[in-house]
């Protein structure tokens, strides 16, 4: 589309990028919940110039904004998931300091220390990917959980 998108706001960054697709980023979860969590804001100013309608993409709602204990339910058991792969994983930490949403998603739950590998808090998990991103080891892989893998064959 010949553009350049730079910001200090991770969000509005992604949300920007939805618009000039013409994408509501209130349909796209990372916006929502990344604003929840304080990780930036998806209200940006008018950029109507820029916005290519053309563009192809999927404008169906992935889930409704409305956040339920089956929601989370399900979601935890639909959607890939980062999972960290304990022989490759040499504590340092990037993922945790990468997780975006506060209180993290990923962290050293179990024994408070780094004495072992982070773990993941799915329900707060916005499913950003930061983590696997930026882990230097590429010790984190997305899980692509059993409904998820029956779903893209139908
Ligand atoms: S970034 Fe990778 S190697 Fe570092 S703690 Fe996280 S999983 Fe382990
Ligand atoms: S995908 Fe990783 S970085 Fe993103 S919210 Fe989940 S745990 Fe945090």
């Amino acid at each position: 589309m010949n553009i350049l998108l730079f910001s200090t706001d991770r969000i509005a960054l992604d949300a920007t990028a939805c618009r000039v697709i013409a994408l509501n980023p209130r349909i796209v979860p990372t916006a929502i919940r990344g604003e929840k969590a304080g990780a930036g804001a998806y209200h940006s100013e008018n950029i109507e110039s820029f916005i290519d309608t053309n563009f192809i993409v999927n404008r169906t709602p992935v889930m409704s904004q409305t956040s339920s204990r089956f929601k989370t339910f399900l979601k935890n058991r639909i959607t890939p998931k980062p999972a960290i792969d304990k022989d490759k994983c040499t504590l340092c930490g990037t993922c945790v300091n990468m997780c975006p949403v506060n209180p993290k998603a990923v962290d050293y739950w179990v024994k408070g220390n780094q004495s072992g590998p982070p773990e993941y808090g799915y329900n707060r998990c916005i499913r950003c990917f930061c983590c696997q991103e930026t882990c230097p080891e590429e010790a984190i892989s997305i899980d692509n959980l059993l409904l998820a893998k029956i779903a893209s064959h139908i």
